[in-house]
């Protein structure tokens, strides 16, 4: 009894495979004209720096064979055809016989950038021409970008604006030693710092979440919303004319 249970898992298994490697090979994305812009510039910034130029002109000459010419992942070619042509791009024949040439070949599916599909035929062999997105070490080319990114935002961020004097100076500079409120003119003496967003609520000390305004203000604004306080002060204005 068991014996066939087993038996029944490992079909399972099988079959399981089988369906897996079925939907791969039935994923054939149809490319887009509009998309082809931001392919070129994701295989240009996150493939190249990770391909031989061998290994370049032999991806580029399959990728305009399949996406460009036909919206499809697909291309037969065969050993020879890429020869000729990575020759006829370097004008050279160094180590680009039809044997250096399958190395890049196989180098380029070691890195998972080029699939082999099938069977060989004299027309070559058929590849599956891959794209950074869905290229391992492309994606993490990609995701080490973006991490680099977040950490040069937060650098900024964390760029203290209200304590050091030096950066202070900055930010009264930038508003020309006038009061945002009133609009008076300050010097560096009678200016101060007002957060945007308090730090109260949340806001932190950097350049863009600190405004120059003069002691009154800044001590009367408070917490309030700097639209409220605008609005606030606009207002009193207003009936103070009236009175007048
Ligand atoms: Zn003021």
């Amino acid at each position: 009894m068991n014996e066939k249970i087993d038996q029944i898992r490992l079909l399972l298994t099988t079959l399981e495979n089988e369906l897996e490697n079925d939907q791969g090979k039935e994923f054939s994305k149809n490319f887009n004209v509009l998309e082809l812009p931001s392919i070129v510039s994701s295989i240009v910034d996150f493939l190249h720096p990770l391909l031989t130029q061998y290994e370049i002109s032999i991806y580029w000459y399959l990728f305009n064979k399949s996406i460009v010419k036909t919206g499809e992942q697909y291309a037969r070619a065969s050993t020879r055809s890429m020869s000729s042509i990575a020759k006829s791009t370097f004008k050279t024949s160094a180590g680009l016989s039809c044997q250096g040439t399958q190395k890049s070949i196989n180098s380029m599916i070691e890195k998972e950038v080029l699939s082999s599909v099938g069977d060989t035929t004299k027309a070559g062999t058929l590849y599956k021409v891959c794209i950074p997105d869905e290229i391992p070490i492309c994606k993490e080319l990609m995701k080490a970008q973006i991490l680099e990114e977040e950490q040069s935002i937060n650098l900024e961020t964390e760029l203290d604006f209200y304590n050091i004097a030096e950066n202070r100076l900055k930010i009264f500079e930038r508003d020309g030693y006038k009061c945002h409120y009133c609009i008076k003119q300050l010097t560096r003496f009678s200016a101060s710092l007002d957060h945007i967003q308090p730090v109260s609520k949340g806001g932190d000390n950097s350049f863009s979440n600190l405004i120059t305004a003069c002691l009154h203000c800044n001590s009367e604004r408070g917490n309030k919303p700097v639209m409220d306080y605008v609005i606030s002060r606009a207002e009193r204005k207003q009936t103070t004319l009236f009175e007048e």
